[in-house]
């Protein structure tokens, strides 16, 4: 079996706690372990082995491992009892491949083995000292050797590969996020899966059954990050009818701002079904004109619960940066037609007055323009990178949620 070493570093500072975020962490590597295929996870006190079958590429274990938020590092390593000789046959071959310079690092965490922890390290080091190939070098060597002495084994491993650290999905509670086809809801979503957020997906479109581009792509995009979580539901919204009824409305300079307050509308009936406790939105200050500050005002007025915007002080390029990291920016480069693009003056408001846009959208039949969207709503769910299921999502607009629609 291939055998890695698994840290995790801010559920320790956790307290009385931490055993509830370890737990979601095991269950979230175990989940991500089995669509590798056979496997096998421990949890002891401190640190957390999986094992899994030799027929898995030690690649596909490591791209996977990399994808789970809590994890802090991982090593491959190999294990042997806890005797000196064994210890200096695996250090060896461990090494062997290896020149330059080198530390042993030793830890004796069973503290009746005869030697202390740097006689440890300097026997393991005299073992696998070659002259001219590898040299000991204690401030600053080009290769580490780890040796973890156990009672019931010892544990040696060469290298550390970073994972992405925070806390494990699902530990912090849900949040729905408004995903575009663009750069930036993706990233702002994969943010928050670090936070330890489950994360539900809602998209507003306004092409036809027959127009499959934006959907793919959308599709994609949301299969992408399924990979981040157990389990993913992404709402598919027609927007198009409501769209075309409130262009009377609303003037051509206003309409921007009026579409992403009525997303947010009926976003608020997603919200509530899912029992999210907040909205994730890709807005970045200042990027487009939707995204001023007296923009964002206008927007988040109608919003229910509070609006996380993980990217708002980050400029494009980092932003950019991480899209590639996590996979998505192949995808959200491909041209297409965003909803909020929708009949639209070329020089839209860029400081939308409040009580302007309450009063005009008051005069718009709230309930009668959002429920046929609500109740066309798609639910498309994936488990871990995979469709399972695509469905009408069988939403009614709650009791009581009428009044609350109304500007
Ligand atoms: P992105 O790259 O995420 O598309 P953007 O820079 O194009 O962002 P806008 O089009 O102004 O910016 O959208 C700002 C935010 O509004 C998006 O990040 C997303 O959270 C939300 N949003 C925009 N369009 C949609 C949509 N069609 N469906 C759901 N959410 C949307
Ligand atoms: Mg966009």
């Amino acid at each position: 079996m291939h055998k890695y070493l698994i840290r995790f570093d801010e559920i320790c500072l956790k307290g009385g706690n931490r055993r509830y975020f370890e737990d979601i962490l095991v269950k979230n590597i175990k989940a991500s372990a089995n669509t590798l295929g056979k496997n096998r996870i421990e949890f002891l006190r401190d640190r957390i082995y999986v094992e899994f079958d030799l027929s898995i590429s030690c690649k596909d274990i490591e791209a996977l491992l990399m994808k789970i938020a809590g994890i802090c590092d991982f090593s491959k390593i190999t294990t042997c009892e806890s005797d000196l000789d064994k210890i200096y046959q695996v250090a060896k071959t461990l090494t062997s491949d290896l020149s330059g310079t080198f530390k042993v690092e030793a830890k004796r965490n069973y503290k009746k083995f005869p030697q202390k922890s740097p006689e440890i390290a300097r026997l393991v080091g005299s073992a696998v000292y070659i002259e001219d190939k590898l040299t000991v070098d204690l401030s600053n060597p080009e290769h580490k050797l780890y040796v973890h002495v156990y009672k019931e084994e010892t544990l040696l491993y060469c290298k550390k590969t970073q994972g992405p650290g925070g806390l494990p999905v699902g530990s912090s509670g849900r949040l729905l996020s408004l995903v575009s086809g663009g750069i930036d809801s993706p990233v702002a979503s994969w943010n928050m899966f670090q936070r330890g957020c489950r994360v539900v997906f809602a998209h507003f479109h306004n092409h036809h059954d027959e127009e499959k581009d934006v959907r793919d792509k959308v599709m994609t995009l949301v299969k992408t990050l399924s990979s981040y979580q157990p389990y993913t539901r992404l709402y598919m919204i027609p927007f198009g009818e409501l769209q075309r009824a409130i262009i009377g409305f609303v003037p051509s300079k206003m309409r921007m701002v009026s579409y992403r307050r009525m997303m947010f509308r009926i976003a608020s009936i997603i919200r509530h079904k899912e029992k999210c406790k907040g909205y994730i939105t890709g807005d970045s200050v200042g990027q487009v004109a939707s995204q001023t500050l007296d923009n964002l005002r206008a927007i988040h007025d109608v919003a229910d619960y509070p609006v996380i915007s993980p990217l708002i002080g980050q400029n494009k390029n980092e932003v950019m940066a991480n899209a590639r990291k996590i996979g998505t920016y192949d995808t959200s480069i491909i041209p297409y037609d965003d909803c909020c693009s929708f009949l639209l003056d070329p020089h839209p408001e860029q400081a939308i007055d409040l009580h302007e846009i309450r009063e005009i959208e008051a005069q718009i039949p709230m309930v009668d323009v959002i429920r046929p969207c609500i109740e066309n709503t798609k639910v498309i769910a994936f488990e871990m990178g995979k469709l399972v299921y695509e469905k009408n999502a069988g939403i009614k607009i709650p009791q009581g949620f009428e009044d609350r629609l109304r500007p």
